[in-house]
């Protein structure tokens, strides 16, 4: 099972907050990104079991009228622990929360803070209820991290697209075909952007191949939907992602195309008819 633990940074004591230029925890934002360098100190000689498991680390700013806020600032596994002099040093990779949460007010804090003897030391907190809060918080910001991952690839493909679609406007309609093939062949970013966008998995619909790669990620083919020449269709349109048995389909079997747009695939392959909804469209 997975075990939960807590590292408390005192930012009163300590003098300042981790990764944020302002004191005014209200207004921070903190960079939304899966870092492998966080890091933290300890005397706790149990942090040594903690490799590999979950951290989170809270963080205490003095609030109004004395008392202290609390946030949970950010979450990460453990990846390493080294021995310093009388400490322990722990690096792992995670991320810290765009906007540190107040834990003050939910339901069940000061039984936690009681339980955690104020925080005071590194500790497991498994099977303290509160821990479920924590998990939750970051199961959401790991989701939210995810999708701006994709939106990020989406980005990066639509705009290695749009120079390449802006290189090719110099290619008279002859070379297009072969320029484009020689591009792509040499263009892995762009092969690999598709296959990511595709989240490696074939277009052709309700396609379930399989074919497993050492690196764990499915293998797929970029592949032209037909000739450039003829449509002469941007290359946007014209690409798409397949399984080896599509793409060898597409390019010996029987294909009839009765719709290509940038956004729309429709036609016959081999007397079956399919729509796909090509990448980059919005
Ligand atoms: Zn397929």
């Amino acid at each position: 099972m997975k075990q939960y633990y807590i590292q408390y940074h005192n930012a009163d004591k300590m003098g300042y907050l981790p990764d944020a230029d302002s004191q005014d925890v209200k207004s921070i934002r903190l960079k939304p990104e899966i870092r492998d360098n966080l890091f933290f100190f300890t005397k706790r000689h149990m942090v040594n079991k903690a490799v590999g498991e979950n951290c989170f680390m809270i963080v205490g700013v003095r609030g109004k009228s004395r008392r202290s806020d609390f946030y949970l600032w950010s979450s990460f596994r453990i990846d390493s622990v080294k021995r310093v002099g009388n400490r322990y040093n722990a690096f792992g990779t995670g991320f810290n929360f765009e906007q540190p949460i107040l834990l003050n007010e939910l339901p069940g804090f000061s039984e936690f803070k009681s339980a955690c003897a104020n925080f005071v030391t590194f500790q497991n907190i498994s099977k303290h209820q509160f821990c479920k809060l924590l998990v939750e918080f970051t199961d959401n910001a790991s989701l939210e991290l995810a999708q701006l991952k994709e939106a990020k690839t989406e980005d990066l493909l639509l705009t290695a697209l749009e120079e390449l679609n802006s290189r090719m406007q110099h290619v008279t309609p002859e070379k297009m075909v072969s320029v484009i093939e020689l591009t792509l062949r040499k263009d892995q970013t762009i092969v690999s952007l598709l296959k990511q966008v595709a989240n490696y998995q074939c277009q052709f619909p309700d396609c379930c191949s399989e074919v497993r790669t050492k690196s764990g990620q499915n293998y797929v083919e970029v592949a032209h939907v037909k000739p450039v020449n003829e449509g002469g269709q941007s290359i946007l349109g014209n690409l798409i992602v397949l399984c080896p048995n599509h793409h060898k389909e597409f390019d010996y079997g029987d294909l009839q195309i009765r719709e290509q747009t940038l956004s729309r695939l429709n036609g016959f392959l081999n007397g079956r008819e399919f729509t796909i909804d090509l990448i980059g469209a919005t």
